[in-house]
């Protein structure tokens, strides 16, 4: 049966990050009121697809945690009251350390939330400055420890393969990561995109990027360090068992997602046809459409979103079976590859083809996005 998902973008943060391209704004402690815009969107798509099984709810930015909680508890009270939401429906909610206490905690717990990831990016104080967070690895650890007295399934994020960042300054952060009994890590390279003030950095000279080679190594490390202790279920993503993110699995099985909140994107079936929805990333174009009514909906032939979920499905440990591809996109998964260069990829044992599933070998994942190119017809 397919799973829908809703994801609330929220759009604030203390100060935007030197490394950051996502459609977040620096708010300082003036926070924004989106509530009426969220609740309205939300009462949108359900006027419009119905009465939907939801079975994760994440809040994403952004920065949430600058959420107050009773805000976060309307919204969930308004997604349970509209939709069928599973009895053990995963919630979580993105945090920024600096932005929460105790109380604050409690309060998110007691709204609904029972999963939390935490942005944590490193425990080396220099790193986080360069990377511009506004907290340090002391608030890191005391948000960890606080959320542990509400909250079992918490995950942490950081980001590696910095500038001038050594091999052992990464095993330190691992060997750190592994000790805090959190149930899930997201670790990503850092990419260093156009406009950002560390991107200025590179293009004047003052620092010189990681090359691939070594960026390469420490995925590879990376790896291989958390073999016994997170088995990693996604490029990018390792899990104590059972704790794997139920919400993001349902974006890489090519699950439906309804999109709510500024730059927001979602997909979804209406039984018969496939919708792509994507937000203004202006915020006054967003809310200007909610007033009016408008969901900025766009048909997705089979072909695009069986696409889709070959990119998305071939980013997990255990790839794609071939029938729940064929049952969630409607196509045939051999009719969307060139089967000569599918099977020189299998040759290379860059793919490892079973009878009912196609998957990346340990080496394949390193190159996953050339191996996507070369096999879409
Ligand atoms: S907290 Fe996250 S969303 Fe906000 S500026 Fe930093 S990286 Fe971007």
């Amino acid at each position: 049966m397919r799973k829908n998902s809703i994801y609330i973008h929220f759009p604030y943060c203390l100060k935007k990050c030197n490394y950051c391209d996502f459609v977040s704004f620096p708010c300082g402690q003036n926070v924004p009121n989106l509530l009426q815009y969220y609740l309205k969107e939300i009462e949108l798509y359900q006027q419009k697809f119905g009465r939907k099984k939801i079975s994760s709810i994440y809040f994403g930015g952004g920065t949430p945690s600058l959420l107050p909680p009773e805000i976060v508890m309307r919204i969930v009270e308004k997604i349970f009251n509209l939709y069928d939401v599973d009895d053990d429906a995963e919630i979580t909610l993105e945090v920024n350390p600096k932005t929460v206490d105790d109380k604050k905690l409690l309060g998110f717990y007691e709204a609904g939330v029972n999963r939390l990831s935490i942005g944590v990016q490193s425990f080396d104080d220099a790193e986080l400055r360069f990377l511009g967070r506004v907290h340090n690895s002391v608030d890191a650890v005391e948000c960890i420890e606080s959320a542990k007295k509400y909250f079992e399934n918490i995950s942490c994020d950081f980001i590696y393969a910095l500038p001038n960042q050594s091999l052992e300054k990464w095993q330190k952060n691992l060997e750190k990561i592994t000790k805090l009994d959190v149930k899930h890590l997201s670790l990503y390279e850092l990419i260093i995109e156009p406009k950002t003030p560390i991107f200025n950095l590179v293009k004047s000279g003052k620092i010189n990027p990681i090359s691939e080679s070594f960026a390469k190594k420490m995925y590879e490390y990376t790896n291989h360090f958390l073999r016994d202790k997170f088995p990693q279920y996604e490029i990018s993503n390792y899990a104590k068992k059972g704790f794997e993110s139920r919400h993001n699995l349902n974006y890489w099985n090519g699950g439906d997602y309804i999109g709510i909140g500024v730059s927001a994107s979602g997909r979804i079936f209406d039984g018969a046809r496939h919708f792509i929805s994507e937000n203004p990333r202006n915020i006054d174009e967003w809310k200007k459409n909610i007033d009016d009514g408008i969901l900025p909906l766009k048909p997705l032939s089979k072909k695009k979103r069986a696409e889709e979920m070959l990119i998305m499905g071939l980013r997990k440990n255990n790839g794609i079976k071939f029938n729940e591809f064929k049952q969630n996109s409607g196509v045939d998964f051999f009719d969307i590859v060139d089967m000569q260069r599918f099977q020189n990829m299998v040759e290379k044992k860059f793919l490892i083809l079973c009878e009912s599933s196609i998957r990346t070998s340990v080496k394949g994942r390193t190159l996953l996005d050339a191996i996507i190119r070369e096999i879409i017809k």
